[in-house]
């Protein structure tokens, strides 16, 4: 099956819904960004860093505790959580940093909400000297203080948006505007497959490196394709890079894993939010519903538009699990296999443990580590203990 990329559409879903001067800045980082992921030059200094700085190819390792603890399908771990900074969002930064710089940008914004994107834009920005300027909003700044000291260690300059709710989708809002007024010379860095277009394909094209990887280690190993690829979806970056090669593949299964209490796909319905059109999770007032998920990297009450598309068509399967499942895929990853994933990551892993015993030795499970769960830590400790 083909999808059909029509001026940034999937299906119904993604488009450009934003004011004429903010429509003409898109363009030109459209324009820029299909010269350059065909440009050798480009392609070259992108996998320069990718493995030298972020440390790729990423793993896929065979979770052999894990697969006999579930008796059935065999259990691969695709490992992003090694990356440099210890997740996916790396891979799109980087490569976005690297078109800011053909494109003569001297300024990133970026926005931020549990602040795990604004602490990858300031990591590449310190490493390629640019300034950088990340909005957050005032409520997540106090949350999560520990990340705002260290994207200003890493050379940042943290606005806190206080309009609004003072939460993400308030930041996105400032750094937009700031965006249509210094355009000339600042670079919007998006953080997920969201976003009006080209941002969602542009951050599905640098996060494809994850199945693009994954594929050629899996046939080394199984000699065949897996049966199904599993990964969480909040905005679907890392989805997004874990399906894409497999997109055309039908034999293979591909599985996005939502929380319960933000399931965009599963319970949302089709919306413009912030510049394009998805599933979304709105009141009846059309406004955004406001989320809760454990994993504040997965909270966003909508969700890429590709993933919208593929909800409907029906090549991918979208699931939604429960806090207390993720809670115990976090200790049972870490127990077996001494992998201690993110939050996020471990709404993956909570499927897969429901998947796996159901299925055959001979299928092969590709689950997609997003991120270390290092940061989850404490919040962890506190769940438990309470
Ligand atoms: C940000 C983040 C996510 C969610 O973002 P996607 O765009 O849906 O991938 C998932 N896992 C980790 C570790 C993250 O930091």
């Amino acid at each position: 099956m083909s999808i059909a990329v029509e001026k940034g559409y999937y299906g119904e879903f993604g488009g450009s819904f934003v004011p004429e001067a903010l429509k003409e800045v898109l363009e030109n980082i459209d324009a820029q960004f299909q010269k350059y992921k065909e440009d050798e030059e480009f392609k070259n200094e992108l996998s320069y860093y990718l493995n030298e700085y972020v440390g790729r190819p990423s793993p896929l390792t065979y979770a052999e505790q894990l697969t006999k603890k579930c008796g059935g399908a065999k259990i691969y771990l695709k490992r992003e959580d090694l990356n440099h900074t210890g997740s996916h969002k790396i891979n799109n930064v980087l490569g976005q940093i690297l078109l800011a710089k053909r494109m003569g940008a001297k300024r990133i914004i970026a926005e931020t909400g549990a602040g795990q994107h604004g602490v990858a834009t300031a990591t590449v920005c310190a490493m390629f000297g640019m300034e950088c300027v990340i909005y957050m909003g005032e409520e997540d700044t106090k949350r999560q203080a520990l990340n705002v000291f260290r994207m200003e260690l890493l050379g940042a300059k943290v606005i806190a948006v206080k309009k609004g709710q003072g939460r993400l989708k308030d930041a996105v809002d400032e750094a937009l505007k700031d965006l249509v007024k210094n355009a000339d010379n600042t670079f919007y860095l998006l953080g997920s497959a969201v976003g009006p277009h080209p941002y969602p394909s542009m951050v599905k094209h640098f996060q494809s490196i994850i199945s693009k990887e994954s594929k050629q280690q899996v046939m080394e190993k199984e000699q065949k394709l897996p049966t199904a690829v599993i990964a969480c979806v909040g905005g679907g970056s890392n989805a997004i890079g874990s399906f894409s090669e497999y997109i055309n593949e039908p034999g293979v299964r591909l599985i996005g894993v939502e929380p319960k209490e933000a399931a965009s796909i599963t319970y949302g319905k089709p919306a413009v939010l912030q510049g394009f059109k998805c599933l979304a999770l709105m009141d009846e007032n059309g406004e955004a519903m406001p989320t809760y998920s454990i994993a504040a990297g997965l909270d966003y009450p909508g969700v890429g538009p590709e993933h919208s598309y593929l909800h409907t068509t029906g090549r991918a399967e979208y699931v939604a699990v429960s806090k207390e499942e993720v809670l115990e895929a976090f200790q049972v990853l870490s127990k077996t296999e001494g992998i201690i994933p993110a939050l996020e990551s471990s709404h993956a892993v909570a499927y897969a443990l429901q998947l796996a015993p159901t299925l055959s030795k001979e299928a092969v499970l590709i689950v997609n580590i997003s991120g270390r769960g290092d940061k989850d830590v404490e919040q962890v400790f506190h769940m438990l203990n309470n």
